[in-house]
């Protein structure tokens, strides 16, 4: 039986990260996948010749000197094909009507801004002052940093309107989790050109290439605890895998479920880790435009009715298009996002009027079926819901009761490409500072 250095537990972008990070340490890694195919919230799938992705549509921060620069390098993702979106506006926000944008680059994000919103140049440049500086205290409240800066309250709606990739709540959303859903896409913003598996093939190409394994179709059930350390994990098919470190990639109640008989995990924490709870579940309508019936946008469209951006029931949609082949300006696949359980149609056909007509055909996932192929609790688009009045107890450490199992992933501090990236980057710091205690070699 192989014993490997470090085990770990689901393949979203997080495990993958941990997993090709401590490969190219020269570490030997196996990743154990539930589903049939790895990537979790990356994955994407087929109908009727069409691929569509599931959890990406953008990310930021990838020019030189900026945020996912290094550890895009690190992860051998620089090298895949990203295309720059519209730096005036990579997102456009329409409020009841009136469509604001956000550019990229800090000064050109406020100087853009401030033509709408003269009055608040000042108030903006300490909105980018701050996404700039250091990591903020995860105590301190988003809405009310925002509310003590802005005295215009649409200006914060805009400010926010690229959030449905971000839980907004005004009692208990930290400002560290609304910055860094904020930050990066600023500096700059950045498509595919392509479907999102390419970001999974490439990795686990490359880890195993580097001697690692990648096993699908392994769901663990349980993981073997002696002496306070875990041993091996037991999987559906069958196997047992055994390693000298685990790192589970999924949510952290699922995960402590998985050790069954414990010495160390007390119920009172087992209780806690189960009563945290989820950000809600997302609805995306994939639609398959018919040829020649709309030009692609190089933006995202984030349209809102009825209510403030952070109000629950306000209906909201974001529109994001794939970047076509190289020799086509049409779009052809079009993805239509929304927390809320209505046909976003409607609310969408205010900023592309006749959308419905261009439609050839149409696929629903819902947060039952993200519960179904990434078995995240509820559905949750985000993971656990980080809340700035208990921050140590929702914005968890890597580390864990039992010695050598570590947490990444969304759930664990931040989410979003950016926040499991630098997750996973901090999980193996601490192996990598640790390692005589944690590997054992
Ligand atoms: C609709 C939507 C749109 C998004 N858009 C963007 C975007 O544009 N840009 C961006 O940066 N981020 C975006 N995100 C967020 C981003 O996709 C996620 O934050 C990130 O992919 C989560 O990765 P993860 O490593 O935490 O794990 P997950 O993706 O949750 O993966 C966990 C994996 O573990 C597996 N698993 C679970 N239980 C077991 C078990 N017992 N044994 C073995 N395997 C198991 C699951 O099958 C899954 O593959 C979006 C998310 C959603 C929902």
């Amino acid at each position: 039986m192989m014993k490997y250095d470090v085990v770990v537990i689901g393949s979203g972008f997080g495990g993958l990260a941990c997993a090709l990070l401590l490969s190219k340490a020269g570490c030997r890694v196996l990743v154990l996948e539930a589903h049939w195919q790895p990537g979790g919230c990356m994955q994407s799938y087929q109908r009727k010749g069409h691929t569509f992705d599931t959890g990406l549509h953008y990310v930021g921060g990838l020019d030189d000197g900026e945020t996912l620069h290094d550890v895009f390098g690190q992860l051998g993702l620089l090298r895949l094909p990203w295309h720059r979106m519209d730096v005036e506006g990579t997102d456009q926000i329409t409020i009841d009507g009136r469509t604001f944008c956000l550019a990229q680059g800090f000064d050109r994000f406020v100087d853009v801004l401030a033509t709408d919103f003269p009055h608040q140049r000042q108030a903006l440049r300490t909105y980018v002052g701050m996404l700039q500086g250091p990591d903020q205290d995860p105590s301190v409240n988003a809405w009310q940093w925002l509310d003590e800066t802005f005295s215009d309250k649409l200006l914060i709606d805009v400010l926010s309107g690229s959030c449905l990739k971000t839980e907004l709540r005004r009692e208990s959303l930290p400002l560290l989790a609304f910055a860094h859903s904020q930050k990066s896409y600023i500096q700059s913003s950045w498509r595919l050109r392509g479907d999102s598996g390419m970001i999974v093939r490439s990795m686990v190409n490359d880890i195993r290439h580097m001697g690692g394994d990648v096993v699908c179709r392994a769901e663990v059930k349980e993981l073997i605890e002696q002496d306070g350390r875990i041993v091996a994990a037991m999987c559906d098919n069958g196997e047992r895998y055994e390693g000298r470190l685990f790192i589970s990639d999924i949510h952290p109640a699922q995960t402590f479920a998985l050790v069954k008989e414990s010495k160390v995990l007390k119920n009172i924490f087992r209780r806690r880790m189960t009563m945290l709870e989820n950000t809600y579940g997302m609805y995306t309508f994939s639609l398959v435009l018919k040829p020649h019936s709309l030009p692609y946008f190089n933006h995202n469209k984030f349209v809102y009715e009825g209510g403030s951006v952070w109000d629950e029931d306000t209906t909201k949609v974001m529109l994001s298009c794939r970047v076509p082949e190289e020799d086509s300006d049409d779009a052809t696949l079009l993805d239509l996002l929304t927390p809320c359980d209505k046909d976003p149609m409607t609310l969408a056909e205010t900023v592309i009027p006749g959308l419905r007509d261009m439609v050839s055909e149409q696929y629903v996932s819902t947060p039952r079926t993200w519960q179904r192929f990434t078995h995240t609790p509820d559905g949750s688009a985000y993971g656990i819901r980080k809340d700035c009045r208990q921050s140590l107890l929702t914005m968890l450490s890597p580390r864990t009761p039992l010695s050598n199992l570590l947490l990444t992933g969304q759930n664990v501090m931040l989410h979003g490409l950016e926040g499991v990236a630098m997750t996973a980057r901090q999980t193996c710091d601490i192996i990598m500072r640790n390692h005589t205690e944690y590997l054992r070699i």
